[in-house]
Parts: C-alpha cells; structure tokens; sequence
C-alpha cells in the first residue's frame, strides 16, 4: 500500500449545521500529510465545494439553476482549496489542485496529460488535491439533487494513479446487507469479493441530505476498480485518525476485493 487515493465527501466536511467543519479539515490535513511524510504517496479526491461556498454566501437553500449552482461551485472550490492549503501548511505539506472531467478517460491526450499532472506533483511530495471541475460538467450538478458524486470519479483518479487502495469515506462505516439508517438489523459486510446486481439491490438510492451519491455510487466506484484489479476500502469519515490503522491491517468497514 504505497500509493493511496482517499476520498471524502460533502457530508464529512460540513456540520449538520451547514458550516465548514474546520476540526475536519485539520484532522484531515493531519492525517493524509503524515502518511505522505513516511514513505507514502497521497491522493485526495474532494467534494465540498458547493456545500462551502454556500456556507460563505450565508445561503441555506441550493440554488435551482445549474448556472446559479457554477457559480456557488467556483466561490466554494477556490475557498474550499484556500482551507486545504492553510490546514496542510501547518502540517508542512504542500498540495496541488486538479480539477478534472470525468470524460478525461475517454480523450487519449486528456488522459496523459493529466496522468503526467499526478506523476508529477508525487513525484515532489505534494498531494494532489481533486475535484469535478463544475463549471465546465454539468454533469454532476445535473444529478446532485439524485446522486450527484465524486465517488466514481474518485475511482477513475485511482485507476489514472494505479493507487493500491482507495479509501473511499463516508458518513456510513461500510456496506450492509441493507440500509443501516432504516434497519437496526442491518449487519456489515466486512469483504466483498464482487459488485453484482445483487449488491447493487442493497444499496438503495438516496444519498445524505447534501444530496451526494448515497451507497449506490460507492458500489459503482467499487466495482470498476474490481474489475481493474484494483482495491478500496470504505470506511467511515467521522474520524480520519482510523486510516492509520486501517493501514496496519485492522479489520475497518468493507474491504472490496478480488
Ligand atoms: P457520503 O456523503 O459520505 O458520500 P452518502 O450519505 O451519500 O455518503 O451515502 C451513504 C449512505 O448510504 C448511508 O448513510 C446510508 O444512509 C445509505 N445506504 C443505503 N444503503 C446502504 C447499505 N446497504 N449500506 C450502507 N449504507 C447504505
């Protein structure tokens, strides 16, 4: 596990409230630049930036037009990164921004180019730091309202790297037989082996009530890397201190593995 791309959504970086959760960030920040001072090499994938930006313009209700949610997305993505590199600066580690398409995969020369970024930025110690560029793909703002994500993008970023793991956290700590939040009973699957049709059934199709992905994203996210021969672990976000020991190997969420 040398190379690892982590993945946080909106819902672990805000308060219920609505706020920037700056213990998050911090702990985050912590966290990701520890490891990528002893030997690793350190993605991160993030969301946040319509969830920041709203909390910075005082607004409460997310705006209904897709140019009305660009241009929250433009505010909250450059004051999300301002935080990003204040936090990590104090942990002495530099970040680099990426902001990406999904189609990239599908434009051979995108594909390099951006590949060439990761490699790059690595290869100097920095983290990248990446995000769907919103204001050019409509895309995810399109379906945030139904499962709007950065959970397959967070995979397509892992697979670009070749990262050995991706960390995927969320506000749940793994994947259950069915949804937790409705059943008590519901019972945590600690491997799986294969994504099918039959997990999918389990994960149902809401996500938080910042409108993100919800599990279904993260099965996908899944099993594309799956099949890729590639690994991921989801666990939960609350506190990012459990990478570390996700990392020695305890038995933390789900392991999705051939
Ligand atoms: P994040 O905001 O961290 O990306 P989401 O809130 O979008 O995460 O998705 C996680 C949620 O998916 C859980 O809190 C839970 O309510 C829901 N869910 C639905 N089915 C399942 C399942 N089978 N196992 C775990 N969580 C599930």
């Amino acid at each position: 596990n040398k190379r690892i791309a982590v993945k946080i959504g909106t819902s672990s970086l805000m308060t219920p409230q609505g706020k920037v959760n700056y213990q998050q960030f911090d702990r985050l920040a912590y966290v990701l630049s520890t490891l990528n001072q002893s030997g690793k090499e350190v993605i991160l994938v993030s969301s946040g930036a319509m969830g920041v930006g709203m909390d910075k313009l005082h607004i409460h209700d997310r705006p209904k037009s897709i140019p009305g949610q660009q241009a929250i997305s433009a505010i909250g993505q450059s004051e999300m990164m301002n935080l990003y590199s204040r936090f990590f600066s104090h942990y002495n580690q530099m970040v680099g921004q990426i902001l990406m398409t999904r189609d990239v995969v599908e434009f051979p020369e995108s594909y390099q180019n951006v590949k060439n970024t990761f490699e790059t930025l690595l290869k100097m110690g920095i983290i990248p730091i990446v995000n769907e560029n919103d204001t050019v793909a409509v895309e995810e703002l399109d379906h945030a309202t139904k499962f709007g994500d950065n959970d397959q993008l967070s995979a397509i970023v892992a697979n670009i790297t070749q990262a050995d793991i991706l960390l995927m956290l969320s506000d749940i700590d793994g994947f259950y037989d069915q949804n937790p939040s409705h059943n008590p009973d519901a019972h945590l699957f600690h491997t799986i082996e294969d994504v099918t049709d039959k997990e999918l059934a389990r994960a149902g199709g809401e996500g938080s009530s910042f409108g993100t992905g919800g599990m279904r994203t993260k099965l996908k996210a899944a099993q594309y890397l799956l099949k890729n021969n590639q690994e991921m672990i989801l666990a939960k976000a609350e506190d990012p201190t459990i990478l570390f020991d996700i990392l020695k190997g305890h038995e933390i969420g789900t392991y999705f593995s051939r």
